[in-house]
């Protein structure tokens, strides 16, 4: 039987052969310099390199390694929730990339300032090094939407999934089972006393992003439909003003008729209102259908993830084999 940890980090890895290895490298000392007992759960996300093999490799030395190798790749959100699932720590939970984007050093701060009497810090970027102009524009567009959309529940800005959460947040957190994971929007959701931490971004240290400009649009609208039903609402008043104003020019054109007879040919108008009535009604479908096509993924009551393997850490035997 071994201990439950104090503390547990997670970090989800798709192809990190390269960083890994550094990534331990520089968590080992920052967590032992904390004085507890404290574990690190590799969730191997369905890489297609020898990143579980690092991993793996990883674990033989050290026994606060914990592995879970999913079936597939599942995508980040799942593989995260997959490490959380795994977390034994008693304590608390600090979610990390494995990509030395978010760093390791600043670990203690989160959990400092936790101690203070938070259950989550939040790591806040103040600067992004090594992300172009319009990759931040388009991070901040999408803040500054889901800022108007979020109602009561607030998204806090520049933020990302490296955090610190005490074991009743991550317990609340882990109650929310749906496939379409925002986490962000699952953080806020949850609440609790929330402090941020701020903190500067690095470039990635290897390997490269698996975003493209593709897959943030897909993250975004993500965000948006599984956060909020405001999309729906939108779509309703699209309709309502577009049929006041198509029911003012049927009036004017009825009034026009009466009164002073009508000798353009409506050929042209009649083109104009018919194209834009049909892509108002195509878009609102197509909203409709984003939300249809979660309630279809939700229904089936899938897993969120399969587990090939699963290696627990060993917390009593503190000292690594080296
Ligand atoms: N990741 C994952 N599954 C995926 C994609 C990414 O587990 O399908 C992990 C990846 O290994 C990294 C973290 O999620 O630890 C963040 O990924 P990335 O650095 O590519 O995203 P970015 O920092 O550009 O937002
Ligand atoms: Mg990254």
């Amino acid at each position: 039987m071994s201990l439950a940890p104090t503390l547990s980090v997670v970090v989800p890895c798709y192809n990190e052969q390269e960083v890994l290895p550094e990534f331990h490298a520089r968590l080992v000392p920052v967590m032992d310099a904390l004085g507890w007992p404290w574990e690190v759960v590799y969730v191997n996300d369905g890489s297609r390199d020898t990143t579980f093999a690092v991993m793996s490799d990883l674990a033989a030395r050290d026994a606060r390694v914990a592995l879970v190798n999913l079936s597939r790749n599942f995508g980040k959100e799942i593989a995260l929730t997959a490490g959380l699932d795994h977390a034994r720590a008693t304590h608390g939970v600090v979610v990390i990339d494995a990509d030395l984007q978010d760093p390791p050093e600043v670990i203690p701060a989160l959990v400092a300032a936790a101690q203070e009497g938070f259950d989550i810090a939040y790591a806040q970027r103040s600067i992004r090094h090594g992300e172009n102009w319009l990759k931040r524009t388009t991070a901040s567009m999408f803040y500054r939407v889901m800022q108007r959309l979020g109602g009561k529940v607030q998204l806090p800005r520049d933020t990302g999934d490296f955090r610190y959460m005490s074991r009743r947040s991550l317990d609340a957190l882990l109650t929310m089972r749906e496939q379409h994971r925002f986490m962000k929007g699952l953080f806020a959701w949850v609440g609790f006393p929330s402090v941020a931490v701020p903190y500067e971004r690095a470039p990635r240290a290897a390997g490269e992003t698996k975003w493209n400009y593709w897959k943030l649009w897909n993250l975004s609208l993500e965000g948006i439909t599984s956060f909020t039903v405001a999309p729906l609402k939108i779509a309703t008043y699209l309709g309502l003003a577009t049929a006041f104003f198509a029911g003012l020019y049927l009036l004017q054109l009825v009034v026009r008729t009466l009164f002073f007879g009508n000798p353009t040919a409506g050929y042209p108008s009649l083109m104009a209102v018919v194209l834009f009535l049909g892509g108002v009604q195509l878009m609102t479908l197509g909203i409709i259908g984003e939300y249809l096509g979660r309630i279809f993924n939700e229904t089936k009551g899938r897993p969120l993830y399969l587990v090939e393997r699963h290696l627990p850490s060993t917390a009593d035997r503190e000292v690594s084999r080296r």
